[in-house]
């Protein structure tokens, strides 16, 4: 590493305080320079400097003060929710969604697309149509979640086997159509990302978040950042072998922890034990199975699958917290005692009591809001300094 000037030492430290405040902020607020100051052994005159920095720049608003016992009341701070917009897109595998939230992350506007077809063209179509009528000024940067394996490089490349996409230049097509910075990830990531920093995953610094829909993923969060393996594809915890030979996968395999307990999964084998399967999608149908009572011994088996697929999360990670979620996951809600005790039964004694199972806490629609979180994490490990 080169020898950094004296000059150079402050400036980074300086971004790194900036970073550091701005984060908190962000994630706890509204904070005061007290409680900023006790949190991180900053001295009084360092937070206040680096406090007036950020409100100078916009990015920190004063937010009401908390009367205090006998001393001055205490001025609380966040961050302005209108310094910037983003922008979060959810590439599914049946509609593509577009959504515009401000800094607070409230929701301000969205457009749904319906996929017709699975072509990379007519989504990226659909991104820029979303993009346009949804952005209004001063939009951050636009967060992409897309089911499949994002391979991060100079310009993400999709490999979705479940949509047909090998090698998909998405960034690049997506590019061709805006100036806005752009980030991509994989679906999964991006919603255990929402999760993280605004549901049932707040606060663990090590947790594994499983999404249960048409297909199977999970994200691990280990010591409070994303794990991703060597090219982003860490977390195809769907294909992880339950059954070795077992019922054949999209992905081509046999057996996969997907083949059991996604949706398409919980259909099939509902309709071999002679359950009546009603619905025109899978979301009709998977909550026909729920409501059938005739379909109790599947479902039984579904939730076995799903506790047996988490016990492997425990045993690999050793995380606080597992959060279950995803459209099929968050039905499957009420099999949670069921999918623990099929859990506890598999997973290693001392990890699996060190670890909470959970139902997700934002709902289905939160890969939007995970992929619009992709800029603001770029926004504060960059301390504020926009790129
Ligand atoms: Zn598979």
């Amino acid at each position: 590493m080169d020898v950094l000037s004296g000059r150079t030492t402050n400036r980074a430290l300086r971004r790194q305080n900036r970073a550091t405040l701005l984060s908190a902020l962000f994630l706890d607020g509204p904070l005061s320079r007290q409680d900023l100051t006790a949190r991180y052994g900053l001295s009084q005159a360092a937070v206040s400097n680096v406090i007036a920095d950020l409100m100078d720049d916009g990015l920190v608003v004063e937010a009401g003060a908390l009367e205090s016992d006998g001393g001055r009341p205490r001025i609380l701070l966040r961050v302005s929710p209108d310094y910037a917009s983003v922008i979060g897109v959810d590439v599914g595998e049946t509609r593509v969604r577009v959504e515009l939230f401000d800094l607070a992350m409230t929701p301000l506007a969205k457009a749904d697309y319906p996929l017709e077809d699975l072509d990379p063209r007519s989504v990226v179509r659909h991104v820029r149509h979303g993009i346009e009528s949804v952005a209004g000024g001063n939009v951050l940067g636009v967060g992409v979640g897309v089911s499949g394996l994002v391979e991060q490089g100079d310009q993400a490349v999709v490999h979705a086997q479940t949509l047909g996409w090998d090698a998909v230049p998405l960034e690049r097509m997506l590019r061709e159509g805006t100036d806005l910075p752009l980030h991509l990830d994989n679906g999964a990531k991006t919603w255990a990302q929402a999760e993280h920093w605004f549901g049932a995953g707040r606060g663990a610094r090590h947790a594994a978040f499983a999404l249960v829909g048409s297909g199977v993923g999970a994200a691990i969060v280990a010591d409070g950042q994303s794990y991703r393996g060597a090219s982003s594809s860490a977390g195809e915890w769907g294909h992880t072998t339950l059954v070795y030979g077992g019922r054949a996968c999209r992905c081509g395999a046999r057996g996969c922890l997907e083949a059991y307990v996604g949706a398409e999964s919980i259909i099939a084998r509902a309709l071999e034990a002679g359950v009546r399967v009603e619905g025109p999608d899978e979301e009709t149908q998977v909550a026909s199975v729920l409501a059938d009572p005739a379909a109790a011994g599947v479902l039984a088996e579904t939730a076995a699958y799903l506790g047996a697929g988490v016990a492997n999360l425990i045993n690999l990670f050793n995380p606080e917290r597992v959060v279950i979620g995803g459209w099929a996951g968050i039905a499957l809600g009420p099999l949670l005692p069921q999918v623990r005790e099929a859990a506890a039964a598999q997973a290693m004694r001392r990890p699996f009591a060190q670890a909470s199972i959970e139902l997700c806490a934002l709902g289905t629609d939160a890969v939007a809001l995970g992929a619009a979180t992709l800029p603001v994490a770029r926004l504060l490990a960059a301390g504020g300094v926009r790129d």
